[in-house]
């Protein structure tokens, strides 16, 4: 008795899942639009009126789209390929179909069939027997549609266009599926999964979904409940993922509760039924609304709560009134009649439930008339009607031995496992796919770094190499400045003594001249001259010569203070420039000097040699003549004379002008020409000094 009214509460569910399924046929249609993934040998088509009709499938819900077809319809012409036209008519006919406008959907059809010859390509062809076939569904005529199912094979086998054969082969597999013949069923979902698998964009997963709907529906179908309910739970995952909710939720939680009802968790299916209300109402889906009522309604059958039961039935009813479902209402006569026989109320119940049996002979498939006579058995035995429960169940037997072949179930397990290899064979093609994706992104980036590196290291390269450039202009600038020092340095010295030239000296006082132009400063000038220089280069050579020179410069460095100039005027002619030098000492510093020459002898290679000079001297400015009057070169020149009277008067002396005793104007020409005139004429005064006595050796 349990095990009467289980399958035939099942019955009820199945029936209900199975005509929701139905629109889920006119779905498989909108779910078409598939890309092919290789164009070889695929017949051409009108790319942009097949986008559009790609894009008129993707809008949800159906609505009319009849005008949009027609729009498109008046853009065909002669040079429109045959398999958009034939796609095009095919649409429209369908579209007449919804509308139940059947002669127009067949005109449709002929107009399309007109066009194919014994040549088209088997992808048109295809189509063509498919939209039949679903007009066929559509009106209700089942048998008509399974008559062409031989014509469809024949031609589907060599159809390449993806979206033909994903829909062809979906609609079969239904067809087979509603046929309780799984073993065919699963043969053409699985030709429609190669067809996915030859996709791949944003409407893969849409196809996938509907693929695993189509599954779990089976195993549900095959009471292998578990398998069922791991394929759901998969499918209710990846419906939220893809955000299809739209068009999974539904079906996938229906499914769900008929099989938790199946394995009688009530509490579980009532959870499941209840969640799905509630979507239901919030997505103002009233065709899922009435089913799970109806389901709900089952379920308080189940566990005596007929008030319940009749409470939810009623609401169903009035809904599926307004929605004009024949099926749905006959099955709800049938299952609020079952509430009047378990309240008792038999003359009411059996009538409403015996009417609806008819109904269903007539109009479902086998399974759910089974299933729904178990059910009619059971209401039978709760009024004491055992013989009328005898006819029913044995109908039944005869009915589910012709579902349940034996031989058919073994089939079924070898098509499962087939099914499972080819689904697990295109996932791991996906997952190839997407490893060599991310490894060209990995090579991609190495390749990104590399160059990054290579910049870098070239950047690197850039800099040191401009850092030493510019160390070594750098360096060679510092030599350069360095080298023009040096030049500066020896353009104003003398190389053998390192003593100023005559250059310096001539710099040194026009500089001065600028800076104060009355010359305040009193200065002087002591000019010397080696004495018999020449003979010592005659003996000792001209190399011992230079040693004598250097060392009277030397020497003549030490005595001097740093403000003072050392020049070397000449050969071996010296000049000291005291800056700042008072008058009165001048005797005195040039004795200095001559004594700093010849008190020791110079060590010439060994030999000492005894060295001596005569100097003049005089103040500059002389006399207080100003720069115009006597400038420095005539005031030397005057030093010159006075050197050449110590020459002439002995050599080892030094000869200084100290005064002039007349006006300058007078005595200049005296002065310019003639020293010892000027002398004895006591224009000027003079000042000697003896040089150093020769050392007593
Ligand atoms: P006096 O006492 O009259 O000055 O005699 P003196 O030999 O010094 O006179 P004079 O001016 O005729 O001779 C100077 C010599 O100095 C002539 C020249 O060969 C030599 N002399 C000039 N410059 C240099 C030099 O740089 N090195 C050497 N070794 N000899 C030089
Ligand atoms: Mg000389
Ligand atoms: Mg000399």
């Amino acid at each position: 008795m349990s095990e009467v009214i289980h399958s035939s509460t099942k019955s009820r569910c199945s029936r209900v899942y199975a005509s929701f399924t139905c629109l889920m046929l006119v779905l498989t249609l909108s779910l078409g639009s598939l890309t092919p993934a290789s164009a070889q040998m695929i017949p051409p088509i009108d790319e942009r009126i097949e986008q559009e009709l790609d894009a008129l499938l993707s809008e949800t819900n159906a609505q009319p789209l009849e005008a949009e077809y027609l729009n498109l319809l008046a853009r065909v012409n002669e040079s429109t390929p045959l398999a958009t036209r034939v796609r095009l008519y095919s649409y429209l006919a369908f579209e007449e179909a919804y509308a139940e406008n059947f002669q127009a959907a067949w005109n449709y059809i002929e107009m399309a069939e007109a066009q194919i010859n014994d040549t088209t390509l088997a992808d048109i062809k295809s189509e063509v027997i498919a939209s039949r076939i679903e007009i066929h569904l559509l009106a209700g005529e089942r048998n008509k549609a399974f008559a062409l199912l031989n014509d469809i094979d024949l031609v589907l086998v060599n159809a390449v266009t993806p979206r033909i054969r994903y829909y062809a082969n979906n609609l079969l597999a239904r067809i087979y599926a509603d046929r309780n013949q799984y073993q065919r069923a699963l043969e053409y979902y699985i030709a429609a999964n190669e067809a996915v698998g030859e996709t791949n964009n944003d409407r893969t997963p849409i196809r996938r979904l509907y693929l695993k709907q189509s599954i779990a529906t089976m195993y549900t179908e095959l009471k292998k409940y578990d398998a069922a309910l791991e394929v759901i739970s998969e499918g209710l995952t990846e419906t939220a993922e893809q955000n299809l909710n739209h068009m999974y939720y539904g079906n996938f939680m229906l499914l769900k509760g008929f099989v938790e009802t199946s394995l009688n968790r009530y509490e579980a299916a009532l959870t499941t039924y209840t969640n799905l209300e509630q979507y239901a109402s919030r997505t103002d889906s009233n065709e899922l609304l009435v089913i799970v009522l109806n389901n709900i309604g089952d379920i308080d059958i189940r566990t005596g709560d007929y008030e319940d039961a009749r409470d939810v039935l009623m609401r169903a009813n009035l809904i599926a009134e307004e929605l004009g479902d024949e099926y749905t209402l006959q099955l709800l006569q049938f299952n609020l009649g079952m509430v009047d026989v378990k309240q008792g109320r038999f003359e009411e119940g059996f009538p409403k439930m015996t009417e609806a049996m008819d109904y269903f002979r007539e109009n479902a498939i086998r399974i759910e008339v089974a299933e729904t006579l178990g059910e009619l058995a059971d209401a039978y035995g709760t009024a004491g009607l055992y013989q009328q429960q005898a006819e029913a169940l044995l109908e039944q037997r005869e009915l589910r031995e012709i579902i349940y072949d034996t031989e058919q179930q073994r089939h079924i397990a070898d098509m499962q496992s087939l099914y499972d290899t080819k689904d697990k064979e295109q996932q791991i093609k996906l997952l190839k796919q997407q490893n060599e994706l991310r490894e060209q992104l990995l090579a991609n980036e190495k390749q990104r770094q590399l160059i990054l590196g290579l910049f870098v290291l070239v950047a690197a390269f850039a800099i040191v190499i401009v850092f030493m450039l510019y160390r070594s202009a750098r360096r060679a600038n510092l030599k350069l400045a360095e080298a023009n020092t040096q030049l500066a340095d020896q353009s104003i010295r003398d190389p053998l003594t390192g003593l100023l030239n005559r250059r310096a000296l001539q710099q040194e006082l026009q500089q001065k001249q600028r800076r104060s132009k009355d010359n305040t400063t009193e200065d002087a000038m002591i000019l010397l001259d080696v004495d018999h220089f020449k003979r010592i280069n005659d003996h000792y050579g001209h190399a011992a010569g230079d040693v004598v020179l250097v060392e009277v410069a030397n020497r003549l460095r030490e005595i001097s203070r740093d403000t003072d100039k050392i020049i070397r005027w000449g050969g071996e002619e010296f000049l000291i420039y005291l800056t700042e030098a008072e008058h009165d000492a001048l005797p005195r510093l040039t004795k200095r000097v001559l004594d700093a020459i010849g008190a020791k002898p110079i060590d010439c290679e060994g030999t000492p040699l005894r060295v001596t000079a005569t100097a003049g001297f005089i103040s500059f400015p002389f006399a207080d003549l100003n720069n115009n009057e006597m400038d420095w070169e005539q005031t030397l020149q005057l030093a010159d004379l006075a050197l050449y009277a110590g020459k002439v008067h002995g050599r080892n002396q030094a000869w200084g002008v100290m005064e002039l005793n007349i006006p300058f104007e007078e005595a200049k020409p005296t002065l310019e020409r003639d020293l010892p005139g000027a002398i004895a004429r006591n224009i000027i005064s003079v000042t000697t000094i003896e040089g150093p006595e020769a050392p007593t050796s």
